[in-house]
């Protein structure tokens, strides 16, 4: 049983005290569904108090991003461990980091390792462009997402990763895909990538959230999808009623 999972990418937004009086509008709403892991992923500056008030609660912690050196001349940069320190969960390769940061499956696969290695859980994001989706080459992309991203890594640690396919066509435009796509290419593309990687045993046991315009409205259908076991919030994840409403939807 796959246990569903709904994380917060608050991505550039709120100050520490914006973030503080965030989480603590959430917490209620949060606090009383057992069956779904709920992750909040607040700007690096945010993590400090963030961390001390959910201390005691079931409300994980993510950073947005790491590098995958232990420490070293990265201006600017932020280690595992560093993360490590206040998280339980990281995102990777978001595709505004691809886009806007030139990081590439090489890099994704380095930081998953690192993040594995410091005992955090990746959430690892793949999606194909609108062009590619025109294309038809949303598999091809993904798959080499999935091989390239997780290259070299076994399949005991396998089954701590969780993906989040997003296409980005959908991400922060509205343009939500339909719960039935998405499912597909969960079905149809990740898994068997998946599968190839490591036996068809964990690619069945591996969390695949859907993430892109996910909203109050829509998540439910995206949660009654047997191969969706939660989702990637971006914008939704900022309003607290809307947010506590996706993750009492991902409830099975
Ligand atoms: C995201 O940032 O990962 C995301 C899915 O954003 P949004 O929900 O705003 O589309």
């Amino acid at each position: 049983m796959r246990r569903p999972l709904v994380a917060g990418n608050w991505k550039m937004n709120k100050t520490a005290a914006q973030a503080v009086a965030l989480v603590n509008e959430l917490m209620p709403g949060l606090k009383g569904i057992s069956d779904v892991e709920r992750v909040v992923c607040p700007p690096f500056t945010s993590l400090p108090s963030v961390h001390d008030l959910l201390k005691n609660t079931e409300i994980g912690l993510g950073a947005q991003n790491m590098h995958f050196k232990a420490s070293g001349a990265y201006t600017g940069e932020v280690s595992p461990e560093m993360v490590k320190e206040f998280c339980q969960y990281v995102i990777l390769g978001h595709s505004e980091r691809r886009q806007y940061f030139a990081e590439t499956d090489a890099t994704v696969n380095e930081k998953v390792k690192a993040a594995l290695a410091m005992g955090l859980t990746p959430i690892v994001c793949v999606g194909e462009t609108e062009k590619e989706y025109d294309a038809g080459e949303t598999k091809a992309v993904v798959t080499r997402q999935i091989l390239a991203g997780f290259a070299g890594i076994a399949a005991a640690d396998a089954e701590k990763i969780v993906v989040a396919y997003e296409p980005i066509w959908a991400i922060g435009t509205g343009k939500a895909a339909t719960a039935e796509g998405a499912n597909a290419v969960l079905k149809d593309s990740i898994r068997p990538a998946m599968s190839q990687l490591w036996g068809e045993a964990a690619a069945q046991s591996i969390r695949i959230l859907y993430g892109g315009s996910v909203s109050a409205a829509n998540a439910a259908e995206y949660f009654k999808q047997p191969d969706i076991d939660g989702a990637l919030v971006g914008g939704a994840s900022l309003k607290p009623a809307d947010f506590v409403t996706i993750v009492t939807a991902a409830k099975k």
